[in-house]
């Protein structure tokens, strides 16, 4: 049997080394490493695959998000409402701009933010929400729109982990994740589903004066070379990215299927021990891509487990060991929006596991195996 590792990446390059050396080799050859056309044609199928009007590729994910902060225009102090439970990147890119973050608690069942929760921690600082897709899965975005419009909030949408999936909206109308809201901030780092061969990211949306605003602040503030309309910052995708992107995104599908067979296979093999595992839950209204397989172990045996895995030889991550509101760097700048039990809660539970489009059956097995006799 192969090592079972985290992600795969190497692997997956052998598989179509030939098509990603040549495209490599084009843009070197080209001399423009720097936008140009590979790096257009990008944006351009991005905006095809995903249905946003425009797509506005940038430097990474983090810097989409503080992007599209920015271009709408929230002034210091504002708030912005986040999930307590979620990667760092949307409360730092939020305290960074001086608005205050504000997190909430999130359902337990689908890691996402918990719209209920969301109403508790309106203020009228309150300017926009950030939902967090998180681990491949949608938030509920209906009852988030509503809130939104009600309270003329923006909703940027942390699409870092999703690309890919699909929301239903209550009257069955379907829209990617990432160009439901305002903006949806979108990240091409090596291990998430859509993986560049170093930095990358995008904001996405249908709105043409913030898809203006967006290419504007991403490149110097400039509306023209060397005039410069707002302060903004330089955050570009680069050439070399690009054609690796240009050559993954076509498999993108391929790479979701993949992800939700391996997703089915540890379903259906945990299901033998309810008493131990809490298997994630793929809701109707959001399809899940599964960037993450995310276990709750129930027994407070979540450590112990973890530990046993990799004396054997399996590897897993805890996304995420603590909450949002309890990272040292925020202490003093948050704002508390609701209670936090579940988010508390999950950070003791969760363990994900192994999940890529390397992974093999005879590795899945193995990994079943152990975790379907563990005592
Ligand atoms: C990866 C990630 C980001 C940041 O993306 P980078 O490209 O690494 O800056 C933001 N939010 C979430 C939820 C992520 O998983």
């Amino acid at each position: 049997m192969k090592p079972i590792v985290m992600v795969d990446l190497a692997t997956q390059y052998q598989r179509m080394k030939v098509e990603i050396n040549a495209a490599i080799s084009k843009v070197i050859c080209s001399g423009q490493y720097i936008e140009g056309k590979v790096v257009q044609d990008f944006s351009a199928s991005l905006a095809a695959y995903t249905g946003a009007k425009y797509a506005i590729p940038c430097a990474n994910g983090t810097d989409a998000l503080q992007i599209a902060l920015m271009a709408v225009g929230l002034q210091a102090g504002d708030e912005v409402i986040i999930p307590d439970f979620a990667y760092v990147a949307a409360e730092e890119a939020v305290a960074l701009l001086n608005l205050t973050p504000v997190p909430v608690d999130v359902d337990p069942l689908t890691f996402n933010i918990d719209v209920k929760k969301i109403l508790v921690a309106l203020s009228l600082k309150t300017k926009a929400i950030i939902p967090v897709h998180l681990f491949g899965q949608c938030s509920d975005m209906a009852p988030i729109l509503k809130i939104a419009r009600k309270n003329a909030l923006y909703v940027i949408e942390d699409n870092a982990q999703s690309i890919g999936s699909v929301y239903t909206f209550p009257n069955g109308d379907r829209q990617q994740a990432g160009t439901i809201g305002d903006v949806g901030a979108v990240s091409f780092f090596p291990t998430k589903n859509l993986g560049c061969y170093g930095d990358g990211g995008a904001l996405l949306t249908n709105n043409e004066e913030l898809a203006q605003k967006i290419q504007m602040i991403a490149s110097h503030g400039q509306s023209r070379k060397y005039y410069h309309e707002v302060i903004g910052c330089n955050s570009r995708l680069d050439a070399l990215q690009a054609a690796v992107l240009n050559v993954k995104l076509p498999y993108l599908n391929t790479y979701i299927q993949s992800r939700q067979q391996i997703a089915q296979a540890y379903d259906k093999a945990l299901a033998a021990r309810p008493d131990l595992y809490e298997t994630p839950e793929c809701l109707p209204a959001s399809t899940h891509v599964y960037h993450q397989y995310t276990l709750k172990v129930k027994q407070n045996k979540r450590d112990d487990l973890q530990q046993y895995l990799k004396q054997k030889g399996v590897p897993t991550m805890i996304y995420y060991p603590a909450p949002l509101h309890k990272q040292p760097a925020f202490r003093g700048i948050i704002r508390i929006g609701s209670d936090w039990t579940e988010t508390e809660q999950l950070c003791k539970s969760v363990l994900s596991l192994p999940i890529h489009t390397e992974l093999d059956e005879e590795q899945i097995h193995y990994i079943t195996d152990l975790l379907v006799n563990y005592e």
